[in-house]
């Protein structure tokens, strides 16, 4: 079966929580497979990232993964925040390294008692319990890997250690996931790689998360967000638009589910979503 998902960030101010809360109950009543919280870069971004997926477990009826990375937490700090998961009902994590905070492009340097990559969180959580274990994947490949071989191999570790699913990073163009999914295929890793899609509404604000993420833009839906630049209405058409038709054809090309980024606001993701329902891409539940 396809399966649909949300993903939210921990919010900074009384403001933005109101708001996460309202895009959390728009999505509930959709029953999504889950619903992710992302792990901030550091302090009490980190905290509020466990109070929110906490708080999901304990007052919705979704089912909360937790994003967690190594930036920072030496094995022992990693091991307590999986404890706090498992006392709250959650069995759900996305092992991830992350980037150096306040530079995602800057040298990488682990804890000096923690870990170097995604592999060894992904060890780590499943040598603690019963948990359903995400990681990441790179349709462009990652930023910092020098060739695809070694990408792939790399990722090929995290399925072996015992990652159940993939998410992908932003994306643009479906062909390179489909390349990525062939790739791992390949390489005799059989996981579900699940696209995020990201509904590009703002030009400005989706050149800014592509030049963070490393995803290629493409030329002639930046060139229509430019012109719509200053109406809101028209970006958010053009920016649903192209993400529904990418959405289809990749469910159409066996895609296994579909993880929404809603940036906390809910109502473009909602909107593909109701497009693909209409469209018999996805069905209701
Ligand atoms: P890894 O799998 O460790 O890979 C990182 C790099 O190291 C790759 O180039 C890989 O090929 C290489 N590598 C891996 N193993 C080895 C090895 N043994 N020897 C040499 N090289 C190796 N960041 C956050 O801070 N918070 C979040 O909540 C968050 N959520 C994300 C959700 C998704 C769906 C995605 C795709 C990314 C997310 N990120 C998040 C960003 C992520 O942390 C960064 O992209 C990070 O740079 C890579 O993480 P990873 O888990 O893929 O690392």
């Amino acid at each position: 079966m396809t399966t649909f998902s949300f993903e939210f960030f921990p919010p900074k101010t009384e403001l933005g929580e109101r708001v996460l809360w309202e895009a959390i109950r728009r999505v509930e009543p959709l029953r999504p497979d889950f619903v992710s919280v992302t792990y901030g870069a550091g302090g009490s971004s980190r905290d509020r990232t466990v109070a929110v997926t906490r708080r999901i477990a304990a007052e919705t009826t979704l089912r909360p993964v937790a994003h967690l990375t190594a930036v920072g937490h030496s094995v022992a700090e990693l091991r307590h925040i999986i404890g706090q998961y498992a006392d709250a009902g959650i069995r759900d994590v996305l092992a991830l390294r992350g980037d150096p905070p306040g530079d995602p492009g800057g040298l990488w340097t682990a804890h000096p008692e923690g870990f170097t990559h995604a592999r060894e969180l992904v060890e780590l959580i499943r040598s603690l319990g019963d948990f359903t274990i995400g990681v990441a994947a790179f349709p462009e490949r990652h930023p910092r890997s020098s060739d695809w071989e070694s990408d792939i191999r790399h990722f090929i570790d995290k399925c072996r250690a015992g990652a159940d699913y993939a998410i992908t990073q932003m994306f643009f163009h479906v062909e390179d996931y489909l390349r990525l999914r062939d790739r791992v295929t390949a390489a005799g890793c059989g996981i579900p790689i699940i696209p995020e899609i990201m509904p590009a509404t703002d030009a400005r604000q989706i050149h800014r998360f592509a030049q963070l993420s490393g995803a290629a833009f493409p030329e002639d839906l930046a060139h229509r967000l430019e012109q719509a630049r200053g109406n809101p209405t028209a970006g958010h058409r053009i920016g649903v638009d192209h993400a529904t038709a990418m959405a289809e054809r990749l469910l159409a090309e066996g895609a296994p589910g579909l993880h929404y980024i809603t940036l906390n606001r809910s109502t473009a993701a909602l909107d593909i979503h109701r497009n693909l329902q209409t469209s018999r891409s996805l069905s209701v539940r």
